[in-house]
């Protein structure tokens, strides 16, 4: 169980900033994984009064705050529009609706957690995270940057005109992927990322051209090599490195279909 001291719901991000900098206190999300820990939080920082559960888009890019939940992504039409379903696709297994109403981007991104479904969608689409202190910086580059007491702001995913799909394999209909993988394309230019293999999500990329079936299933297997994978309750590693091959080969065989 978790037990928290004081709650304060912040006034400005340089409070909540503030706050944040002293180890005993955090920042809430939606709490949904915080809550299944154990400890003590001195001081819980609210942002719900921030402002910060909006996506904008305009003509050039996504902005999504970090206090919008799963469910919005799941349901905002344009970026669905724009994105193929895929980011639908990626949180939609999540627990349940109800759960995805509570649960954050930001607690989502935040946490880089190993089996993110969301991390791994995020990753294959030319998106950053907003921190307030630490600027933009690419999902990519803040995936492997260690937690700090930076802020996490919200997401900007750049309309950049990609393709992109999202395949998961998962024992049972709403339990943690086995396998996630995303690939997007942008004319010759593709992007792979896997995750839960069970580690961080992680990004390969290659410039290449893809003619049919035999071609993606050569791709699929040159991308998928790249990554390390590990066993767990939830899968082996070689039938996690077999999943990754086949969702990725499948995925670019539907992102060519639709071309
Ligand atoms: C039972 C269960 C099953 C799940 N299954 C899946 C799954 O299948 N796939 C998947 O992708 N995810 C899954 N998740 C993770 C879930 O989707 C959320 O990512 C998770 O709950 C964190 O989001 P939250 O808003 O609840 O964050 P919280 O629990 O509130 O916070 C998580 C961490 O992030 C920090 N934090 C939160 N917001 C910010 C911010 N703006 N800036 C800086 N730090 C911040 C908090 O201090 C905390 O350390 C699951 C979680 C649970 C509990």
């Amino acid at each position: 169980m978790i037990t928290i001291t004081n709650y304060v719901k912040a006034e400005s991000l340089e409070q909540a900033y503030e706050l944040n900098q002293k180890r005993a206190n955090r920042i809430l999300g939606g709490m949904m994984w915080m809550r299944l820990g154990k400890g003590r939080v001195q001081t819980a920082v609210d942002l719900s009064g921030l402002g910060l559960d909006t996506i904008e888009e305009n003509e050039t890019e996504f902005k999504i705050g970090c206090m919008c939940s799963l469910r919005s992504l799941e349901l905002h039409t344009g970026l669905n529009t724009y994105f193929n379903n895929a980011i639908r696709e990626s949180v939609r297994h999540i627990v349940g609706t109800q759960f995805r109403n509570q649960a954050t981007v930001g607690g989502s991104i935040y946490g880089r957690f190993g089996f993110s479904d969301i991390l791994t969608c995020f990753l294959a689409l030319d998106s950053y995270v907003e921190l307030y202190k630490g600027g933009v910086v690419p999902v990519s580059e803040f995936v492997n940057i260690e937690r700090d007491n930076d802020i996490l702001v919200g997401v900007i995913i750049k309309k950049d005109g990609c393709r992109v799909k999202y395949l998961t394999e998962r024992a049972a209909a709403t339990d943690f992927p086995i396998i996630a993988c995303a690939v997007s394309n942008v004319g010759k230019s593709w992007k792979v990322s896997v995750g839960a293999r069970p580690m961080k999500a992680a990004l390969v990329s290659e410039v290449t051209e893809i003619h049919n079936s035999e071609e993606a299933a050569g791709f699929a297997k040159k991308m998928a090599e790249q990554y390390t994978f590990g066993t767990n309750m939830r899968g082996s590693k070689e039938y996690r490195k077999h999943l990754a091959e086949t969702l990725i080969r499948r995925s670019v065989i539907s992102l060519m279909e639709e071309c």
